[in-house]
């Protein structure tokens, strides 16, 4: 990936950037010398947020004022990099109307692309601001695009032994341990995994990964890694396969995210479990009407193939509640529903736990990262019920499907003293400032923002 170098020192010539609030733009633009006043009138510059002038200073080079909205946000300085003409600049006016954390963590995120795959990147440089970067925001924006770059990988070059290898190095520089399994002692102990991963040419694990931190509260982050998702012999069609390299989305974010946490020192005793599997077409693959026995003991029939997600999470759940964690999070790319209830940028929250939830969400709402929450509606468990075995794996019905998932994956986790998952959709469709078309990181960022402050509470 090409290098971003998105702050500046301070001791380099840099060039005047006036920040200014929506409601004072007129006044501010009233308050320039008299040549950039004139320049802005006559070539029609109205001071609406998001809109950036620029007017020749004395040197013949640019100087530029940018209208800020009310609470400004990491969008909003991702938003500024993007309209700024590369170079230096240097914040002259209205550096306190944006959270300095807010500022750096959207400048930096402007900078992702993903570029593996080009002979050369023809993209022109972006600005540079003088700022001592935060290393907090340092730390969350590079965790971000590390789980981008891991989604926009294609399935080619990302398969199961690839994102154990992205484990093991994690593993590997922080003193980790690590374990994965596979082949038969799969097929014995996560026959779900094994089930829907078993008609895949590269073949399916559990990876098990460990940053001990002992006496600290216990966090176990699980992580959907469908690395393609064909939807299995109940084939998706073309359109919705299309993007199904992003199925390991849920992954890449937990794997980001415990790099995002170790970082910050954030005083957890840290698990990260990776269902890894390609849910292919072959001969052995797993049928409709197969009925599989989870490792819990429940059994599960078959409705679909496309609803995989939440069998190898169930293993995989069901394998980190047996400790009794403090807290269990899993985040998954896990249902079209999610998406139809509440769009591309809102993951679904689901917890039992109204402390956490309200943790996640002020932490998402507070930095530019919302989430939504959705109710875990027991009795539309009816909606999974199969006529031989403990559950169905899809049901016959439509409705509900966000929540009818998340209910699935409820029956798994019994010990875990708070439980949350999200079903994220880790995908940009359409391009935005610090956004661009591809992968997305969906979650990380309240997730790191909301354990740090629960590991406070529990350490003090
Ligand atoms: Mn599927
Ligand atoms: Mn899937």
């Amino acid at each position: 990936m090409a290098v971003d170098d998105p702050f500046a020192p301070a001791h380099v010539p840099a060039r005047p950037l006036h920040l200014v609030g929506e409601a004072e733009a007129g006044a501010a633009v009233g308050a320039l010398a008299e040549p950039a006043r004139r320049w802005l009138a006559a070539t029609g510059f109205t001071a609406r947020a998001g809109r950036l002038a620029l007017w020749p200073d004395d040197d013949g080079l640019p100087a530029a004022l940018f209208v800020l909205p009310e609470s400004p946000g990491p969008w909003e300085a991702a938003a500024l990099r993007q309209a700024l003409p590369p170079g230096d600049w240097r914040i002259v006016a209205g550096a306190d109307l944006v959270d300095p954390f807010h500022l750096a963590l959207g400048w930096r995120l402007a900078g992702y692309r993903f570029d593996r795959y080009r002979q050369a990147s023809e993209a022109t440089p972006l600005a540079r601001l003088v700022l001592d970067e935060p290393p907090r925001a340092r730390i969350l924006a590079e965790a971000v695009v590390f789980a981008r770059a891991l989604v926009d990988t294609p399935a080619s070059d990302l398969g199961p032994a690839e994102l154990e290898a992205v484990a093991r190095e994690l593993a590997a520089e922080r003193d980790g341990r690590i374990e994965v399994t596979s082949g038969e002692a799969l097929a014995r102990d996560f026959p779900l995994i094994h089930a829907v991963g078993r008609a895949g040419a590269r073949p399916p694990r559990l990876v098990d990964l460990h940053l001990p931190r002992p006496g600290a509260p216990r966090l176990v982050l699980v992580g959907k890694g469908v690395c393609f998702d064909t939807g299995g012999l109940d084939l998706k069609p073309a359109q919705f396969m299309r993007h199904m390299k992003k199925d390991m989305g849920g992954a890449a974010v937990v794997l980001g995210l415990a790099r995002a946490l170790h970082a910050l020192e954030v005083a957890v005793d840290l698990r990260v479990l990776v269902p890894a599997v390609d849910n292919a077409v072959a001969g052995a693959a797993f049928r409709p009407g197969d009925v599989l026995r989870s490792r819990r003991g429940l059994t599960v029939e078959i409705g679909n193939t496309d609803a995989e997600g939440r069998l190898i999470l169930a293993d995989a759940l069901a394998l980190a509640d047996e400790t009794a964690p403090d807290l269990l999070v899993d985040v998954a790319t896990l249902t079209g529903a999610a998406r139809i209830a509440l769009g591309p940028d809102l993951p679904a929250l689901f917890t039992p736990d109204d402390g956490f939830a309200a943790l996640l969400s002020e932490a998402g709402a507070a930095h530019g990262f919302p989430l939504w929450r959705l109710p875990l509606h027991e009795p539309y468990l009816r909606l999974l019920e199969s006529p031989v075995a403990d559950l169905d794996n899809a049901g016959s019905s439509r409705f509900a499907g966000a929540i009818t998932a998340a209910l699935f994956l409820r029956r798994f986790v019994e010990r875990a003293a708070v439980w949350v998952h999200l079903d994220v959709y880790c995908w940009n469709d359409e391009s935005r400032p610090g956004r661009p078309r591809g992968g997305e990181a969906s979650g990380l960022v309240p997730l790191a923002l909301a354990v740090e402050r629960w590991a406070e509470a529990r350490g003090s």
